[in-house]
């Protein structure tokens, strides 16, 4: 269509190649788990802005505290207090597992993990934090060092660290040679046995519950427990990063939850700002002061309207009980797509609550990437928007909003199965 090439047209000339998509579509408008293009076309969304809507689009609660708080201030900057961040912080350190929690605020997800990289150093005294394979922590010059995707690092910037990243076993079994859960040593041996550095040169490591932009993986069961171990025994601090987990999406409040776990450091963002930017590094005391006083300020970090969204983004999740829900409609979201049955196609589910993903494990071609590109096209044309994900490009991924009704969600999977039957034809 016209309008369709006229965005594209008129955006491609400026536009770094770093951020394009070839997705082509230019959305103009949501409600609840829908959107619309410029022409018009309705899309259920199951991407959520990278899971970022937790509660949809254009939620009423969310847009009203955003509007309030739109015509009374907008921004005064870190160095006053703020009413809704005040009163956020109270809710986010009563949710949190430390007796005395402090809060870091930052604005995007890879500012508060270069925060988090930052207390972890200044807390240890040690210069390394390591994350795992599939990982991923974002793309600035700290964040990329503990980004597991050596693809990212390529050709971009000298990383002065290691830029180790350990294997990450997965609740699917698609164990990384190497990777062990038998023991605590096995799995730290890629620390223990490194050439350049030991585990005393380790600050902390650095781990997604479900690893996100690594494709819906969910960590092996007991392996958070077994990190907590690890980095204990060795001094180290364990840094989990619940910037896509947290807030409901895995079927509980936070990712380590599900393991009984209570980390070091959290890092959290995407959900908290109801889609505007809004993050933080939270810990205790101790380990939160190791920085000095404002070594890591921000100009735009906790920005009230964001704050202001991020207290009703908080009561509508305990109201309405989307951890619960989401833990519901994830097991509902796995039982629908085991039932599906395309001829020469194998499916997967991997990864927990609405951060689930279905991976294509056999098709009709060689190339399951290509052929899982061309499923999701073929669900755009259906009306429905996913994006795909893991090492070889073959998940269809599912991170919806939260809010999603049982019949959208049976549609999604019914669009799925309709794409994969023409695409397999
Ligand atoms: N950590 C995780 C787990 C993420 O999923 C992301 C974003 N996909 C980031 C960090 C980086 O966040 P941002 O894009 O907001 O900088």
């Amino acid at each position: 269509g016209t309008v369709l090439e006229t965005v594209a047209r008129r955006e491609s000339p400026s536009m770094a190649h770093t951020i394009t998509s070839d997705i082509g579509i230019a959305l103009t408008r949501g409600r609840g788990c829908r959107v619309w293009d410029e022409e018009g076309r309705e899309y259920l969304d199951l991407t959520a802005g990278s899971g970022v809507l937790a509660l949809g689009h254009g939620h009423p609660r969310v847009t009203s505290a955003m509007r309030e708080q739109l015509d009374t201030f907008v921004h005064g900057g870190w160095q006053y207090g703020c009413p809704a961040r005040a009163e956020l912080a109270e809710r986010l350190a009563a949710a949190l597992p430390w007796d005395d929690p402090v809060l870091l605020w930052c604005t995007t997800g890879s500012e508060a993990v270069e925060a988090a990289l930052k207390v972890a150093r200044a807390a240890t005294g040690r210069r390394q934090v390591v994350g795992f394979l599939g990982g991923y922590h974002g793309k600035t010059a700290g964040a990329l060092t503990v980004t597991g995707n050596a693809g990212f690092r390529a050709g971009v910037t000298e990383i002065p660290v290691a830029g180790l990243s350990l294997p990450y076993p997965t609740a699917q079994g698609h164990l990384p040679p190497g990777a062990s859960l038998e023991s605590g040593h096995d799995f730290g041996r890629g620390i223990l046995e490194h050439p350049d550095f030991g585990a005393a040169d380790v600050a902390g490591l650095i781990v997604e519950t479900v690893q996100g932009a690594g494709g819906m993986q969910a960590a092996a069961p007991g392996l958070l427990r077994e990190l907590r171990d690890f980095t204990s025994r060795n001094g180290m601090l364990l840094i989990v990063d619940e910037i896509f987990t947290g807030f409901g999406r895995t079927g509980a409040m936070f990712g380590f939850e599900h393991e009984n776990v209570v980390p070091d450091l959290v890092v959290l963002g995407k959900a908290l700002g109801g889609g505007l930017p809004l993050s933080l590094v939270a810990g205790p005391r101790e380990l939160l002061q190791a920085v000095p006083p404002l070594r890591q300020t921000s100009t735009f970090s906790a920005n009230p309207v964001a704050c202001a969204a991020g207290n009703v983004v908080l009561d509508v999740l305990r109201d309405e009980r989307l951890p619960q829900r989401t833990a519901v409609l994830g097991d509902l979201l796995v039982r629908e797509v085991d039932r599906l049955d395309i001829g020469a196609v194998r499916l997967a589910t991997i990864g927990r609550g609405l951060m689930t993903g279905v991976r294509v494990e056999q098709a009709p071609t060689a190339d399951r990437g290509a052929f899982t590109r061309s499923v999701i096209r073929r669900m755009r044309g259906l009306g429905v928007l996913a994006l795909r994900g893991g090492a070889d490009g073959a998940v269809v991924k599912w991170t919806p909003p939260l809010t999603i009704s049982e019949e959208e969600l049976l549609r999604s999977v019914a669009v799925l199965g309709e794409a994969l039957a023409a695409e397999a034809a």
